[in-house]
């Protein structure tokens, strides 16, 4: 049994989620993994690990899953709001339910993570939450319109909510990852989207590791509490758009 305080992991299952839960794990933290492969997590063979198949878009699924891993291993100390979605797509002959999902997931999956731990943040007067946008949350994509309103949004909730939560020394994290070789590319199901999206990452040189984030997001939290990384933007070097 760690001494360390527990951390959550939404997206855990992959990519990362999974970096990010193996890096805090690596530390010495016990982690909350949720996700809906719960093999995947389960196969990761973490220590003080609890593993909880949710869907965020579910928000009593989140704050159950909370709730039994505090009793476990007392109060989370950082939240990753990481799991997402991206149906990159030319808008014009995108399905509209594929916005529903994204904006489901990416956006109000995001708020019902940060809910799930928020108030007990506040009481205890410490806690780090981190808000996983993107590049595309900066700057928009002709062919990526609706998974950057998700991000958009998440940058905006997260400005909003580092500034709400500055008065309980709650520390708000946004991070913003340019291209990270992980399984995000599995849900575009537009060809010609997908297509010109891979050669781009060809002209770049290829991705980055998603360790490189979960690492750089571990060095953020290991700061004291009272300094705050505010946001994270990493990308490829040769990533200029
Ligand atoms: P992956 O596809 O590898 O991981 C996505 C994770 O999100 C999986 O663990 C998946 O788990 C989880 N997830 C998806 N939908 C849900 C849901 N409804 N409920 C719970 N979990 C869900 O891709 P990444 O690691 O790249 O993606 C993680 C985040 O990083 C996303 O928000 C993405 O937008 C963002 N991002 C990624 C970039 C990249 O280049 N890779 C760049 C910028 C941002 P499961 O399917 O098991 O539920």
């Amino acid at each position: 049994m760690t001494d360390k305080p527990l951390v959550a992991v939404t997206g855990a299952s992959s990519g990362i989620g999974e970096a990010t839960a193996r890096a805090f794990s690596a530390a010495g933290h016990p982690v909350l993994m949720m996700a809906r492969r719960v093999d995947r997590m389960v196969a990761m063979d973490l220590p003080d690990t609890m593993i909880r198949e949710v869907d965020v878009r579910d928000r009593d699924a989140i704050a159950a899953a909370v709730t039994d891993a505090e009793n476990e291993y007392g109060p989370t100390d950082m939240m990753f709001a990481n799991a997402g979605i991206a149906r990159l797509a030319d808008i014009g002959r995108q399905d509209p339910a594929e916005w529903d999902e994204m904006i489901d997931i990416n956006a109000k999956g995001v708020m019902n993570t940060a809910h799930a731990v928020m108030a007990g943040m506040m009481e205890r007067r410490r806690g780090t939450l981190v808000m996983m946008s993107s590049i595309a949350g900066r700057k928009v994509y002709p062919d990526h319109t609706v998974y950057c309103g998700t991000k958009f949004f998440v940058h905006a909730i997260s400005e909003s909510l580092r500034e709400y939560l500055s008065a309980y020394d709650v520390r708000v994290l946004v991070v913003s990852p340019g291209v990270i070789e992980t399984e995000v590319l599995s849900a575009v199901t537009d060809a010609e989207t997908l297509a010109a999206y891979k050669a781009n990452k060809v002209k770049m040189g290829g991705g980055i590791g998603a360790d490189i984030v979960g690492d750089l997001i571990l060095n953020a939290y290991n700061l004291p509490q009272n300094a705050l990384v505010q946001e994270i933007c990493l990308t490829p070097t040769r990533q200029t758009y």
